[in-house]
């Protein structure tokens, strides 16, 4: 029911956004202020719970932009650009065919995170679950900033040549997936979450993982990445999650 009706209220704000001709810089502008000038434990949570920018895309580009800031206070200075394409919208990459509205990927080639709103949606709806055994869980906002958080940790192992260290990619998925628990930890431990929002995050791991073992692209069981996802919340350092790629949890 929760998640339903902060679906809802994006859509209804989405809806709102063309009636009214609310500019989307101004409505961001505003979310950054707000989580900039109240009490952690109200004014962020308005932030991440929902009173984000009136569209999915400036819901992706303000936590894209917070997940950049927290490598920069991990003392790194990441730098990566971001689409975030709407329905139909087509980005040329250049790692292969162009991303469609399933795509969530890193692309080292233009150092480019690309994440199409249509599939943030299905995220946040809990729509999305690529083995099917894992409805039900809760969905939501936080399970979107996940997968930005991972998606982000791509570019920073790309910039610390953890791409191109001949790593088969499964460790670098889960290690990426660690980092994007070191983040939520970071969030968590500056009261920026509620109580569903680590749950979301969980349950999202779970459900893009997968047993397609002989998928080259095999990013981990739901085993596994909720694994990497915890081990990186439990420490809340970046440094902790590099025996993931080595060993690999789960
Ligand atoms: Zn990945």
């Amino acid at each position: 029911m929760r998640v339903l009706q902060r679906t809802g209220a994006w859509l209804a704000a989405a809806a709102a956004l063309v009636v009214a001709g609310a500019g989307p810089v101004q409505a961001s502008e505003g979310a950054a202020a707000a989580e900039a000038a109240g009490s952690p434990s109200t004014q962020a949570r308005i932030a991440i719970e929902g009173q984000f920018p009136g569209s999915m895309y400036d819901f992706q580009a303000y936590w894209f932009t917070d997940v950049g800031n927290w490598w920069q206070s991990q003392g790194g200075a990441p730098f990566a650009y971001y689409r975030f394409p709407a329905p139909g919208e087509w980005y040329p990459s250049p790692c292969g065919d162009g991303p469609d509205d399933s795509a969530a990927f890193y692309c080292a080639g233009d150092d480019t995170v690309v994440f199409s709103q249509a599939l943030a949606t299905r995220i946040w709806e809990g729509t999305l679950d690529l083995t099917g055994q894992h409805g039900g869980e809760a969905a939501g906002d936080m399970g979107v900033v996940y997968v930005i958080a991972h998606e982000y940790a791509h570019d920073v192992q790309f910039e610390q040549g953890l791409l191109t260290a001949g790593l088969p990619s499964i460790a670098t998925e889960l290690h990426a997936d660690c980092w994007a628990g070191a983040y939520a930890r970071a969030k968590q431990d500056a009261g920026l979450l509620d109580t569903t929002d680590i749950p979301e995050a969980i349950a999202t791991a779970a459900r893009v993982g997968t047993y397609d073992y002989a998928d080259p692209q095999f990013h981990g069981t739901p085993e596994q990445r909720v694994a990497a996802f915890q081990l990186g919340l439990d420490s809340g350092r970046p440094a902790d999650c590099a025996p993931v790629l080595e060993t690999l949890p789960g």
